[in-house]
Protein backbone atom coordinates (compact mmCIF):
# COMPACT_ATOMS: atom_id res chain seq x y z
CA UNK A 1 0.00 0.00 0.00
CA UNK A 2 1.20 3.46 -1.22
CA UNK A 3 1.71 5.64 1.94
CA UNK A 4 3.07 9.46 1.37
CA UNK A 5 3.56 12.24 3.56
CA UNK A 6 3.51 15.98 3.53
CA UNK A 7 6.13 17.02 6.17
CA UNK A 8 5.85 21.19 6.86
CA UNK A 9 7.60 22.94 8.96
CA UNK A 10 5.58 25.64 10.76
CA UNK A 11 7.80 28.41 10.76
CA UNK A 12 5.62 30.49 8.18
CA UNK A 13 3.07 30.39 5.40
CA UNK A 14 2.28 27.55 3.30
CA UNK A 15 4.03 28.83 0.12
CA UNK A 16 3.57 27.64 -3.25
CA UNK A 17 6.30 25.31 -3.71
CA UNK A 18 4.96 23.90 -0.52
CA UNK A 19 1.46 23.62 -1.36
CA UNK A 20 2.73 22.13 -4.63
CA UNK A 21 4.63 19.62 -2.74
CA UNK A 22 1.58 18.96 -0.84
CA UNK A 23 -0.95 18.54 -3.74
CA UNK A 24 1.31 16.26 -5.05
CA UNK A 25 1.45 14.11 -2.55
CA UNK A 26 -2.24 13.84 -2.31
CA UNK A 27 -2.75 13.28 -5.58
CA UNK A 28 -0.34 10.48 -5.96
CA UNK A 29 -2.13 9.01 -2.69
CA UNK A 30 -5.42 9.17 -4.24
CA UNK A 31 -4.49 7.64 -8.22
CA UNK A 32 -2.93 4.86 -6.15
CA UNK A 33 -5.31 4.39 -3.34
CA UNK A 34 -2.81 5.24 -1.02
CA UNK A 35 -2.54 7.45 2.50
CA UNK A 36 -1.59 10.70 3.00
CA UNK A 37 -0.18 10.89 6.65
CA UNK A 38 0.49 15.38 7.39
CA UNK A 39 3.40 15.61 10.08
CA UNK A 40 4.35 18.64 11.28
CA UNK A 41 8.66 19.15 11.39
CA UNK A 42 8.54 21.43 14.45
CA UNK A 43 12.31 20.40 15.43
CA UNK A 44 13.37 23.79 15.04
CA UNK A 45 12.04 25.55 18.03
CA UNK A 46 12.92 28.73 17.84
CA UNK A 47 11.29 29.64 14.20
CA UNK A 48 8.19 26.72 14.51
CA UNK A 49 4.78 28.48 15.91
CA UNK A 50 1.27 26.80 16.71
CA UNK A 51 -0.09 29.47 14.70
CA UNK A 52 1.45 28.96 12.16
CA UNK A 53 1.17 25.13 12.24
CA UNK A 54 -2.79 25.98 11.95
CA UNK A 55 -2.72 28.39 9.48
CA UNK A 56 -0.88 25.86 7.82
CA UNK A 57 -3.60 23.06 8.26
CA UNK A 58 -6.40 25.62 6.83
CA UNK A 59 -5.07 26.49 4.32
CA UNK A 60 -4.14 22.75 3.09
CA UNK A 61 -8.18 22.33 3.57
CA UNK A 62 -8.94 25.18 1.54
CA UNK A 63 -6.89 23.87 -0.87
CA UNK A 64 -8.64 20.44 -1.29
CA UNK A 65 -5.65 18.44 0.10
CA UNK A 66 -7.30 15.71 2.63
CA UNK A 67 -4.97 13.33 4.71
CA UNK A 68 -5.37 10.06 6.33
CA UNK A 69 -3.81 10.38 9.28
CA UNK A 70 -1.78 13.54 11.21
CA UNK A 71 -1.59 16.27 13.94
CA UNK A 72 -5.02 16.91 13.86
CA UNK A 73 -6.56 13.70 12.98
CA UNK A 74 -4.05 10.98 15.15
CA UNK A 75 -3.46 7.49 13.54
CA UNK A 76 -1.76 4.42 13.98
CA UNK A 77 1.72 6.25 13.70
CA UNK A 78 1.08 8.94 16.10
CA UNK A 79 2.51 11.36 17.84
CA UNK A 80 2.57 12.97 14.18
CA UNK A 81 4.32 16.16 15.51
CA UNK A 82 8.48 16.11 15.32
CA UNK A 83 8.29 17.55 19.25
CA UNK A 84 6.53 14.94 20.58
CA UNK A 85 8.86 12.16 19.22
CA UNK A 86 11.79 12.87 21.06
CA UNK A 87 11.89 9.47 23.34
CA UNK A 88 11.26 8.15 19.95
CA UNK A 89 15.03 9.94 18.49
CA UNK A 90 16.58 8.96 21.85
CA UNK A 91 16.01 5.27 21.01
CA UNK A 92 17.39 5.48 17.83
CA UNK A 93 20.07 7.36 18.75
CA UNK A 94 21.21 5.14 21.36
CA UNK A 95 21.04 1.89 18.50
CA UNK A 96 23.27 3.92 16.40
CA UNK A 97 25.91 4.41 19.30
CA UNK A 98 25.51 0.99 20.02
CA UNK A 99 26.64 0.15 16.10
CA UNK A 100 29.14 2.21 16.07
CA UNK A 101 27.87 3.94 13.52
CA UNK A 102 28.33 7.73 15.23
CA UNK A 103 31.04 9.20 16.79
CA UNK A 104 31.21 12.18 19.55
CA UNK A 105 33.42 15.11 17.81
CA UNK A 106 34.32 17.24 20.09
CA UNK A 107 35.61 19.85 17.41
CA UNK A 108 34.52 23.58 18.24
CA UNK A 109 32.85 26.04 15.40
CA UNK A 110 36.13 27.92 15.71
CA UNK A 111 38.33 24.94 14.76
CA UNK A 112 35.86 24.16 12.28
CA UNK A 113 35.58 27.53 10.44
CA UNK A 114 39.30 27.37 10.36
CA UNK A 115 38.87 23.97 8.28
CA UNK A 116 36.36 25.51 5.72
CA UNK A 117 38.29 28.44 5.35
CA UNK A 118 41.67 26.53 4.69
CA UNK A 119 38.97 23.70 2.25
CA UNK A 120 38.13 27.01 0.32
CA UNK A 121 41.52 28.38 -0.13
CA UNK A 122 42.63 25.05 -1.68
CA UNK A 123 39.49 24.84 -3.31
CA UNK A 124 38.40 21.65 -2.22
CA UNK A 125 34.68 21.06 -1.02
CA UNK A 126 34.26 22.67 2.29
CA UNK A 127 33.36 19.57 4.70
CA UNK A 128 34.53 18.04 8.29
CA UNK A 129 38.28 16.18 8.32
CA UNK A 130 37.22 13.50 10.65
CA UNK A 131 39.58 14.48 13.13
CA UNK A 132 37.75 13.51 16.07
CA UNK A 133 36.80 9.91 13.89
CA UNK A 134 39.18 7.82 15.16
CA UNK A 135 39.82 9.32 18.68
CA UNK A 136 41.08 6.87 21.66
CA UNK A 137 39.37 6.66 24.85
CA UNK A 138 41.86 8.57 26.72
CA UNK A 139 42.02 11.72 24.37
CA UNK A 140 37.90 11.77 24.50
CA UNK A 141 38.47 11.71 28.18
CA UNK A 142 41.49 14.72 28.21
CA UNK A 143 38.79 16.44 25.80
CA UNK A 144 36.00 16.14 28.12
CA UNK A 145 38.07 17.13 31.31
CA UNK A 146 38.51 20.00 29.29
CA UNK A 147 34.75 20.95 29.76
CA UNK A 148 34.34 20.55 25.85
CA UNK A 149 30.92 19.91 24.35
CA UNK A 150 30.30 17.99 21.60
CA UNK A 151 28.09 16.75 19.12
CA UNK A 152 27.30 13.39 17.27
CA UNK A 153 28.88 12.81 13.83
CA UNK A 154 27.63 9.89 11.52
CA UNK A 155 30.66 7.54 10.12
CA UNK A 156 30.36 8.21 6.55
CA UNK A 157 31.96 5.47 4.52
CA UNK A 158 35.20 6.80 2.73
CA UNK A 159 34.65 7.62 -0.63
CA UNK A 160 31.69 5.69 -1.66
CA UNK A 161 28.88 6.71 -4.26
CA UNK A 162 25.14 6.54 -2.96
CA UNK A 163 23.18 5.53 -5.80
CA UNK A 164 19.58 5.87 -6.17
CA UNK A 165 16.33 6.26 -8.85
CA UNK A 166 14.67 8.96 -8.18
CA UNK A 167 11.02 8.62 -9.88
CA UNK A 168 11.28 12.08 -11.35
CA UNK A 169 15.17 12.76 -11.71
CA UNK A 170 16.19 9.23 -12.78
CA UNK A 171 19.48 7.52 -11.49
CA UNK A 172 21.16 9.81 -9.00
CA UNK A 173 24.55 9.13 -8.12
CA UNK A 174 26.66 11.28 -5.12
CA UNK A 175 29.96 10.22 -3.80
CA UNK A 176 30.12 10.53 0.25
CA UNK A 177 33.14 12.93 0.17
CA UNK A 178 30.60 15.30 -1.10
CA UNK A 179 29.61 16.14 2.35
CA UNK A 180 31.31 14.14 4.50
CA UNK A 181 30.98 13.13 8.23
CA UNK A 182 27.90 14.87 9.40
CA UNK A 183 26.17 16.15 12.09
CA UNK A 184 23.27 13.88 13.93
CA UNK A 185 23.01 15.19 17.42
CA UNK A 186 23.83 19.07 17.99
CA UNK A 187 26.07 19.88 21.25
CA UNK A 188 22.15 20.53 22.84
CA UNK A 189 21.16 16.91 22.53
CA UNK A 190 18.73 17.74 19.83
CA UNK A 191 18.67 15.60 16.33
CA UNK A 192 19.60 17.14 12.93
CA UNK A 193 16.26 17.18 10.37
CA UNK A 194 18.25 14.87 8.12
CA UNK A 195 18.50 11.76 11.11
CA UNK A 196 14.55 12.37 12.34
CA UNK A 197 13.16 12.50 9.11
CA UNK A 198 14.84 9.01 8.43
CA UNK A 199 13.18 7.64 12.00
CA UNK A 200 9.50 8.98 10.88
CA UNK A 201 9.58 8.15 7.56
CA UNK A 202 10.78 4.70 8.51
CA UNK A 203 8.45 4.21 11.90
CA UNK A 204 5.34 5.36 9.42
CA UNK A 205 5.98 2.84 6.83
CA UNK A 206 6.08 5.62 4.03
CA UNK A 207 6.88 4.10 0.77
CA UNK A 208 7.74 7.08 -1.81
CA UNK A 209 8.92 10.43 -0.39
CA UNK A 210 7.87 13.03 -2.85
CA UNK A 211 9.35 16.32 -1.88
CA UNK A 212 11.44 19.53 -3.31
CA UNK A 213 14.33 18.97 -5.37
CA UNK A 214 16.01 21.54 -2.79
CA UNK A 215 15.91 18.67 -0.34
CA UNK A 216 17.81 16.05 -3.17
CA UNK A 217 20.95 16.45 -1.85
CA UNK A 218 19.87 15.35 1.40
CA UNK A 219 18.35 12.21 0.16
CA UNK A 220 21.96 10.54 0.27
CA UNK A 221 22.63 11.18 3.69
CA UNK A 222 19.30 9.36 4.67
CA UNK A 223 19.92 6.70 2.48
CA UNK A 224 23.20 6.15 4.96
CA UNK A 225 21.10 6.33 7.91
CA UNK A 226 18.31 3.96 6.70
CA UNK A 227 20.67 1.19 5.71
CA UNK A 228 22.55 1.71 8.92
CA UNK A 229 19.24 1.14 11.37
CA UNK A 230 18.39 -1.86 8.35
CA UNK A 231 15.45 0.62 7.54
CA UNK A 232 14.23 -0.39 4.35
CA UNK A 233 14.73 2.90 1.96
CA UNK A 234 11.33 4.34 0.72
CA UNK A 235 11.53 5.56 -3.20
CA UNK A 236 12.44 8.69 -3.86
CA UNK A 237 10.68 11.30 -5.99
CA UNK A 238 12.07 15.19 -6.05
CA UNK A 239 9.87 17.90 -7.67
CA UNK A 240 11.77 20.34 -10.18
CA UNK A 241 12.17 23.80 -8.38
CA UNK A 242 9.85 26.26 -9.18
CA UNK A 243 11.38 29.40 -10.84
CA UNK A 244 9.49 33.03 -12.24
CA UNK A 245 9.13 34.55 -14.66
CA UNK A 246 12.44 35.70 -14.96
CA UNK A 247 13.51 32.11 -14.38
CA UNK A 248 15.19 33.16 -10.98
CA UNK A 249 13.66 31.12 -8.06
CA UNK A 250 10.54 31.61 -7.16
CA UNK A 251 10.70 34.18 -4.32
CA UNK A 252 8.78 36.95 -2.62
CA UNK A 253 10.79 39.71 -5.16
CA UNK A 254 8.04 37.71 -7.82
CA UNK A 255 4.80 39.34 -5.69
CA UNK A 256 2.63 37.11 -3.69
CA UNK A 257 3.73 33.51 -2.81
CA UNK A 258 1.93 32.11 0.05
CA UNK A 259 -1.31 30.48 -0.44
CA UNK A 260 -2.97 32.58 1.88
CA UNK A 261 -1.99 35.86 0.12
CA UNK A 262 -3.73 34.13 -3.25
CA UNK A 263 -6.96 33.17 -1.26
CA UNK A 264 -7.09 36.81 0.17
CA UNK A 265 -6.97 38.01 -3.42
CA UNK A 266 -10.17 36.25 -4.47
CA UNK A 267 -8.30 32.91 -6.29
CA UNK A 268 -10.94 30.00 -6.12
CA UNK A 269 -9.07 26.51 -4.18
CA UNK A 270 -10.14 24.84 -7.62
CA UNK A 271 -8.34 27.27 -9.85
CA UNK A 272 -5.19 26.77 -7.58
CA UNK A 273 -5.51 23.50 -7.66
CA UNK A 274 -5.67 23.43 -11.12
CA UNK A 275 -2.78 25.94 -11.37
CA UNK A 276 -0.34 24.23 -9.01
CA UNK A 277 -0.79 20.77 -10.52
CA UNK A 278 0.57 22.02 -13.98
CA UNK A 279 3.65 23.31 -12.08
CA UNK A 280 5.56 20.37 -13.29
CA UNK A 281 2.93 18.03 -14.55
CA UNK A 282 0.90 18.33 -17.57
CA UNK A 283 -2.11 16.45 -18.84
CA UNK A 284 -2.08 14.58 -22.00
CA UNK A 285 -4.85 16.21 -23.60
CA UNK A 286 -4.40 19.88 -24.52
CA UNK A 287 -7.10 20.69 -22.34
CA UNK A 288 -5.33 22.28 -19.02
CA UNK A 289 -8.98 23.20 -17.20
CA UNK A 290 -9.33 20.12 -14.87
CA UNK A 291 -11.26 19.04 -12.38
CA UNK A 292 -9.09 17.72 -8.84
CA UNK A 293 -11.37 14.49 -9.94
CA UNK A 294 -9.48 14.57 -13.42
CA UNK A 295 -6.38 15.38 -12.16
CA UNK A 296 -6.22 12.47 -9.66
CA UNK A 297 -7.01 9.90 -12.69
CA UNK A 298 -5.01 11.22 -15.08
CA UNK A 299 -1.91 11.47 -12.66
CA UNK A 300 1.27 9.43 -13.16
CA UNK A 301 4.67 10.72 -10.94
CA UNK A 302 6.55 9.57 -14.26
CA UNK A 303 5.10 12.40 -16.12
CA UNK A 304 6.58 15.43 -13.32
CA UNK A 305 9.20 16.57 -15.61
CA UNK A 306 12.51 16.72 -15.12
CA UNK A 307 13.12 20.51 -15.35
CA UNK A 308 12.03 23.54 -13.49
CA UNK A 309 8.67 24.70 -13.12
CA UNK A 310 7.97 28.58 -14.11
CA UNK A 311 5.11 29.79 -12.40
CA UNK A 312 2.99 32.10 -14.48
CA UNK A 313 0.53 34.12 -12.73
CA UNK A 314 -1.30 35.61 -15.72
CA UNK A 315 -2.00 32.23 -16.67
CA UNK A 316 -3.59 31.44 -13.23
CA UNK A 317 -5.38 34.46 -13.31
CA UNK A 318 -6.52 33.40 -16.51
CA UNK A 319 -7.57 30.01 -15.05
CA UNK A 320 -9.46 31.83 -12.20
CA UNK A 321 -11.55 33.43 -14.46
CA UNK A 322 -12.72 30.48 -16.20
CA UNK A 323 -13.72 28.96 -12.83
CA UNK A 324 -15.44 31.99 -11.52
CA UNK A 325 -17.24 32.19 -14.90
CA UNK A 326 -17.65 28.90 -16.18
CA UNK A 327 -17.29 26.09 -13.19
CA UNK A 328 -18.94 27.31 -10.75
CA UNK A 329 -22.78 27.24 -9.93
CA UNK A 330 -23.91 30.67 -9.41
CA UNK A 331 -25.04 30.29 -5.68
CA UNK A 332 -21.58 28.61 -4.65
CA UNK A 333 -19.70 31.66 -6.39
CA UNK A 334 -22.07 33.60 -4.31
CA UNK A 335 -21.52 32.35 -1.04
CA UNK A 336 -17.78 32.60 -2.00
CA UNK A 337 -17.77 35.90 -3.16
CA UNK A 338 -20.33 37.39 -0.11
CA UNK A 339 -17.15 38.33 2.01
CA UNK A 340 -15.35 40.19 -0.46
CA UNK A 341 -18.41 42.34 -1.19
CA UNK A 342 -18.21 43.21 2.06
CA UNK A 343 -14.84 43.91 2.39
CA UNK A 344 -15.04 46.57 -0.07
CA UNK A 345 -17.91 47.45 2.15
CA UNK A 346 -21.00 46.68 -0.02
CA UNK A 347 -23.69 45.36 1.40
CA UNK A 348 -26.91 43.84 -0.01
CA UNK A 349 -28.74 40.58 0.95
CA UNK A 350 -28.02 37.08 -0.68
CA UNK A 351 -29.79 37.42 -4.03
CA UNK A 352 -29.00 41.35 -4.56
CA UNK A 353 -25.17 39.74 -4.30
CA UNK A 354 -26.59 36.74 -6.92
CA UNK A 355 -28.06 38.90 -9.20
CA UNK A 356 -24.99 41.07 -9.23
CA UNK A 357 -22.67 38.65 -9.89
CA UNK A 358 -24.66 37.20 -12.26
CA UNK A 359 -24.10 40.44 -14.20
CA UNK A 360 -20.24 40.65 -13.74
CA UNK A 361 -18.57 37.27 -13.69
CA UNK A 362 -17.36 37.18 -16.75
CA UNK A 363 -15.50 40.46 -16.43
CA UNK A 364 -14.00 39.02 -13.12
CA UNK A 365 -10.70 37.30 -12.63
CA UNK A 366 -10.23 37.45 -9.12
CA UNK A 367 -12.88 38.23 -6.58
CA UNK A 368 -10.77 41.51 -5.77
CA UNK A 369 -11.68 42.28 -9.01
CA UNK A 370 -15.64 42.92 -7.40
CA UNK A 371 -14.11 46.17 -5.72
CA UNK A 372 -14.10 48.10 -9.22
CA UNK A 373 -17.10 45.79 -11.14
CA UNK A 374 -19.99 46.02 -8.71
CA UNK A 375 -18.69 49.49 -7.05
CA UNK A 376 -21.82 51.07 -9.65
CA UNK A 377 -24.49 48.42 -7.75
CA UNK A 378 -24.14 49.68 -4.16
CA UNK A 379 -22.06 53.10 -4.26
CA UNK A 380 -24.77 55.93 -4.48
CA UNK A 381 -22.68 59.24 -3.96
CA UNK A 382 -19.55 58.50 -6.36
CA UNK A 383 -18.28 61.21 -8.03
CA UNK A 384 -17.99 61.78 -11.58
CA UNK A 385 -14.67 60.95 -12.29
CA UNK A 386 -14.26 61.00 -15.90
CA UNK A 387 -16.68 62.32 -19.11
CA UNK A 388 -17.96 65.42 -17.25
CA UNK A 389 -18.34 66.34 -20.84
CA UNK A 390 -21.41 64.02 -21.68
CA UNK A 391 -23.45 65.27 -19.03
CA UNK A 392 -22.65 68.69 -19.29
CA UNK A 393 -23.70 69.27 -23.24
CA UNK A 394 -26.88 69.94 -24.06
CA UNK A 395 -28.01 66.80 -25.83
CA UNK A 396 -26.22 65.08 -22.66
CA UNK A 397 -28.23 66.49 -20.62
CA UNK A 398 -31.82 66.62 -22.65
CA UNK A 399 -31.05 62.76 -23.22
CA UNK A 400 -30.35 62.30 -19.27
CA UNK A 401 -34.01 64.30 -19.06
CA UNK A 402 -35.93 62.40 -21.33
CA UNK A 403 -34.65 59.18 -19.77
CA UNK A 404 -36.00 60.04 -16.59
CA UNK A 405 -38.94 61.08 -17.41
CA UNK A 406 -39.70 58.02 -19.88
CA UNK A 407 -38.90 55.62 -16.95
CA UNK A 408 -40.51 57.77 -13.82
CA UNK A 409 -43.74 56.13 -14.00
CA UNK A 410 -43.31 52.77 -15.27
CA UNK A 411 -43.58 50.15 -12.96
CA UNK A 412 -39.83 48.70 -12.94
CA UNK A 413 -37.60 48.86 -15.72
CA UNK A 414 -35.62 45.79 -16.71
CA UNK A 415 -33.09 44.81 -19.73
CA UNK A 416 -35.93 44.85 -22.23
CA UNK A 417 -37.27 48.25 -21.47
CA UNK A 418 -33.95 50.03 -21.44
CA UNK A 419 -33.73 49.03 -25.02
CA UNK A 420 -36.72 50.07 -26.05
CA UNK A 421 -35.75 53.47 -23.98
CA UNK A 422 -32.69 54.35 -25.36
CA UNK A 423 -34.12 53.41 -29.01
CA UNK A 424 -36.76 55.48 -28.61
CA UNK A 425 -34.38 58.30 -27.19
CA UNK A 426 -32.65 57.32 -30.27
CA UNK A 427 -35.38 58.48 -32.86
CA UNK A 428 -36.92 61.35 -30.92
CA UNK A 429 -33.26 63.41 -30.67
CA UNK A 430 -32.13 61.80 -33.44
CA UNK A 431 -28.35 60.83 -31.18
CA UNK A 432 -26.91 57.73 -31.16
CA UNK A 433 -23.86 55.02 -29.93
CA UNK A 434 -21.66 57.37 -28.00
CA UNK A 435 -23.91 60.45 -27.22
CA UNK A 436 -26.91 58.69 -26.73
CA UNK A 437 -25.19 56.33 -23.92
CA UNK A 438 -22.65 58.13 -22.32
CA UNK A 439 -24.24 60.47 -20.48
CA UNK A 440 -26.69 57.81 -18.94
CA UNK A 441 -23.78 55.55 -18.47
CA UNK A 442 -21.56 58.61 -16.71
CA UNK A 443 -24.53 59.68 -14.95
CA UNK A 444 -25.12 56.37 -13.36
CA UNK A 445 -21.91 55.03 -13.02
CA UNK A 446 -19.30 58.71 -12.82
CA UNK A 447 -17.07 56.63 -15.50
CA UNK A 448 -17.15 56.31 -19.17
CA UNK A 449 -16.88 52.44 -19.08
CA UNK A 450 -18.01 49.65 -17.07
CA UNK A 451 -20.71 47.35 -16.95
CA UNK A 452 -23.41 46.88 -19.65
CA UNK A 453 -26.25 49.47 -18.52
CA UNK A 454 -29.49 47.70 -19.50
CA UNK A 455 -28.37 44.70 -16.40
CA UNK A 456 -27.05 47.66 -14.45
CA UNK A 457 -30.25 49.77 -14.65
CA UNK A 458 -32.51 46.08 -14.11
CA UNK A 459 -30.62 45.22 -11.07
CA UNK A 460 -30.04 48.09 -9.40
CA UNK A 461 -34.76 48.68 -10.16
CA UNK A 462 -36.26 52.46 -10.59
CA UNK A 463 -36.01 54.02 -7.93
CA UNK A 464 -32.02 53.85 -7.76
CA UNK A 465 -31.97 54.54 -11.38
CA UNK A 466 -34.16 57.98 -10.90
CA UNK A 467 -32.56 59.03 -7.92
CA UNK A 468 -28.98 58.32 -9.32
CA UNK A 469 -30.54 61.22 -12.35
CA UNK A 470 -31.88 63.32 -10.12
CA UNK A 471 -29.00 64.15 -8.75
CA UNK A 472 -27.02 64.45 -11.39
CA UNK A 473 -29.57 66.85 -13.09
CA UNK A 474 -28.96 69.27 -10.16
CA UNK A 475 -25.44 69.29 -9.96
CA UNK A 476 -25.01 70.17 -14.05
N1 LIG B 1 10.30 19.88 6.84
C1 LIG B 1 10.93 19.73 5.58
C2 LIG B 1 10.60 20.94 4.74
O1 LIG B 1 9.67 21.66 5.03
C3 LIG B 1 10.41 18.49 4.90
C4 LIG B 1 11.46 17.79 4.18
C5 LIG B 1 11.05 16.45 3.65
O2 LIG B 1 9.97 16.36 3.04
O3 LIG B 1 11.77 15.50 3.86
O4 LIG B 1 11.31 21.24 3.79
Amino acid sequence: MVRVRFAPSPTGYLHLGNARTALFNYIFAKHNNGKLVLRIEDTDRERSKKEYEDMLIDDLKWLGVEWDEGVDKGGEFAPYRQSERTEIYKEYIEKLKQSGHIYKCYCTPEELEEERKKALAEKRPPRYSGKCRNLTEEERKKLEAEGRSYVWRFRVPDGETIIFEDLIKGIVEINVNEFGDFVIVRSDGSPVYNFVVVIDDALMKITHVIRGEDHLSNTPKQILIYRALNFEVPKFAHLPIILGEDKSKLSKRHGAVSVRAFRDEGYLSEAMFNGLALLGWHPKEDNEVLSKEEIIKEFKIEDIHNAPAVFDRAKLRWLNSVYIREKLDLDDLTKRAIPFFKKFGYFGDYEYYKKVLDVIRDSLEVLNDIKDRAYPFFIEDYSIEEGLEFIQSETGKEVIKRFYEKIKDRENIDRNDFKKITKEIQKELKVKGKNLFMPIRVALTGKTSGVDLSLLVEVIGKEKTLKRLERILNIV
